[in-house]
């Protein structure tokens, strides 16, 4: 290994909040500008994208969840995120009104008008994976709004206060299924692998090659869409045939623009592709146009 490679790697472990042996940070928790990286990346990643419209569309609304967190920062004392969204789902809502198409609007409207307990089914639906067909079209709104309900939650803790052990499968602070892993430095036998939870941002170490759903190593084996180094691939597993999609966060173009939920839902070609194979995504990302 060359020097220069050597600091380019300790540069990228620094990025990644790791020092060169040290164990890594079991949790990293969400930067409040998630929202504002999310939309810059998903621009550029709309550009001559098939699904360029519907990226676009996102970004739009990551820009509101960034307006809305920068706005409204502080949890109010002794407010959960579950008591905070629907106040976040109304205030970005109204932030949305201009700026959706046409089409949309009834959609806004519809959720304006809704009352608190079916907001609160919708959202355990939605969070749940249990979603009804007439669910899809209010999806993207209402986990916007859970998203920056629990990242403010998230962001406001203390790192070193949640416990997260090397082979925890869910979120250590909401609970929630990863929406990806991502392979952070190294080459694919040494980097480290972050999961990365798609409503409070957090994400949290967890060993490579094995599968993040049932623990077992024997029968994970790893699907692409080419046959390129850099992309997007799936960890699919036989034991429980569910599978995890890896971002490589230091080979993706942009990079360290990265964001799991636009790179995840801009490789939803992946997903078609095991999913065809019978395999089952691990977690959810309600902004993924996946047909049930
Ligand atoms: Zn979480
Ligand atoms: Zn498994």
């Amino acid at each position: 290994m060359t020097l220069s490679a050597h600091d380019d790697t300790a540069a990228a472990m620094a990025a990644a909040g790791l020092v060169p042996g040290q164990s890594p940070s079991p949790v990293r928790l969400p930067a409040a500008s998630v929202f504002k990286t999310r939309a810059a990346r998903l621009r550029q990643l709309a550009e001559g994208h098939s699904l360029g419209d519907w990226l676009g569309f996102v970004a739009t609304l990551s820009d509101a969840q960034q307006q809305r967190i920068d706005a409204a920062p502080g949890l109010t004392p002794g407010a959960s995120p579950e008591q905070q969204w629907q106040g976040d789902l109304q205030a970005l809502l109204a932030l949305l009104q201009d700026q959706v198409p046409e089409p949309a609007r009834p959609t806004l409207a519809a959720l304006q008008h809704a009352d608190a307990a079916s907001l609160s089914a919708l959202a355990e639906r939605i969070v749940g994976g249990t979603m009804e067909a007439d669910d899809m079209i209010l999806a993207p709104f209402v986990m916007a709004a859970l998203q920056v309900a629990w990242t403010r939650h998230a962001a406001g803790l203390d790192a070193a206060s949640v416990a997260a052990p090397a082979t925890a499968h869910s979120c250590p602070v909401c609970g929630s299924a990863p929406v990806a892993g991502v392979i952070h430095v190294g080459n694919e036998s040494g980097g480290l692998r972050y999961l990365h939870c798609g409503l409070c941002h957090t994400a949290w170490h967890h060993v490579r090659a094995t599968c993040v759903a049932c623990g077992e190593g024997k029968e994970v084996s790893y699907r692409a869409l080419d046959e390129r180094e850099d992309g997007a691939r799936a960890e699919a597993c036989d034991t429980c045939r569910n599978y995890l999609k890896l971002l490589l966060a230091e080979k993706v173009p942009g990079a360290p623009g990265l964001d799991p939920i636009a790179d995840d839902m801009a490789t939803l070609a992946l997903d078609i592709l095991v999913s065809e194979e019978g395999y089952q995504r691990i977690g959810i990302n309600p902004f993924l146009l996946l047909g049930e």
